[in-house]
Parts: C-alpha cells; structure tokens; sequence
C-alpha cells in the first residue's frame, strides 16, 4: 500500500501512545508536505531531548541537569514531599501553583502483573531522602487504581514510621490520571488530603 519509507514512517509514529494507523498515516503525509528544515529540525529534536533529557539525582524529575530546578530551589518547603508516579504527575501539580514543597518520582507503580516490583521503582531512595531530610510530611500523589492503591499502601507502610503521611483526596474516577484532571480539580484534591491509615 505504501512504499517503503513512508510506511517505515507510519509504523514509527504508530507505535507513539494515542497515535492509531489513520492518526498515523496523517500526520506522516503531512510530514512529507513540509519544508526539509522543518522536518530536520524535528529530527533533531527528538535526538536532542532523548540524549540531553536525564532524571534528576534527587528526585528522579525528569532533567537536563544532574540536579533538576525543583530540588535546586531554596524557595520551596524543603520538609514536605510529593510522591507521585510519574514525571507527567509533577508537571500536572506544579501546573496548579498550589503545591511548595519538593516532589519524588517512583518511576511507575507496583505491578506484579507486569513484573514491577518495590525493587525496580525508586522507593528505597526515597526512605533514604525522607530520613535524611527530615521531612514532616509526605503526601501521596497517586491516582486510585489496584497498582494505585497497592503503590499507596506499600510506601505509607515504609514511611509511616519516620512522617506524617497523606493522601490527596481523589473525586477522580478510577484509574484516572493526575494529567487529565483539572487545575481547579487537582488543586482540591491537594488541599483535601487526608491522613493514610
Ligand atoms: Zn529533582
């Protein structure tokens, strides 16, 4: 149906998430339409952002730079800590402007069913930072599902004896991620966290 390089392209741009075959095939034909410099520079783009982009040493954010802007801050409340999921969970809350503390990514959820075990996150990091830095409260940022939950549970029980440990209150549906929920409703969220029992 197609000849080679483009189908080439179209299988690439397939296997990017939300991107089915007919997303696919049209954004690679409207590729092939564009000036060779715009293509070029998106090329260039993508290799750029994968080799420069790193995560942070602290915090496990995604960064450019050994230590990320969020830990480097000294204007942010060094004793609370946001654990979430995902780097996209952190980009979410620092969209509300409600949140002052420090964050730390887990780099996923625990999920026996895809073979991701406490080992493979970054939770003994974690341990190690709320110890050290004393930090007073530690408030759990993961959005309710069976691996949600099972994240929560697991990390509050590690933590607990060390902080005080919360979790935002979710009107989110089952499942629903930290991203596609609103400013307002995340923001809410936030302020209404509960203690983790
Ligand atoms: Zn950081």
């Amino acid at each position: 149906m197609y000849a080679r390089p483009l189908a080439r392209l179209i299988e690439e741009l397939q296997k990017l998430p939300g991107v089915g075959p007919k997303t696919a095939q049209r954004l690679a034909l409207h590729l092939l339409k564009r000036p060779d410099a715009e293509v070029q520079a998106l090329a260039q783009a993508l290799v750029d952002a994968k080799s420069q982009m790193g995560y942070c040493s602290i915090c496990f954010h995604l960064s450019s730079e050994p230590v990320c802007d969020i830990c480097k801050s000294t204007s942010r409340d060094l004793q609370t800590l946001c654990i979430v999921a995902d780097s996209r969970d952190v980009i979410a809350l620092e969209k509300t402007r409600e949140y002052r503390g420090k964050y730390h990514v887990l780099g996923g959820l625990i999920s026996p069913m895809e073979g991701i075990g406490p080992e493979q996150l970054n939770i003994g990091p974690l341990v190690h930072r709320v110890n050290q830095d004393n930090i007073q409260e530690a408030i759990i940022a993961i959005s309710p599902s069976i691996e949600g939950d099972t994240t929560t549970l697991y990390v509050g029980q590690l933590l607990k004896p060390f902080t005080k440990v919360t979790r935002i209150a979710f009107g989110l549906p089952m499942g629903g991620d930290l991203e596609y929920a609103d400013e307002v409703t995340l923001a809410r969220a936030l302020e209404g966290r509960r203690s983790l029992d």
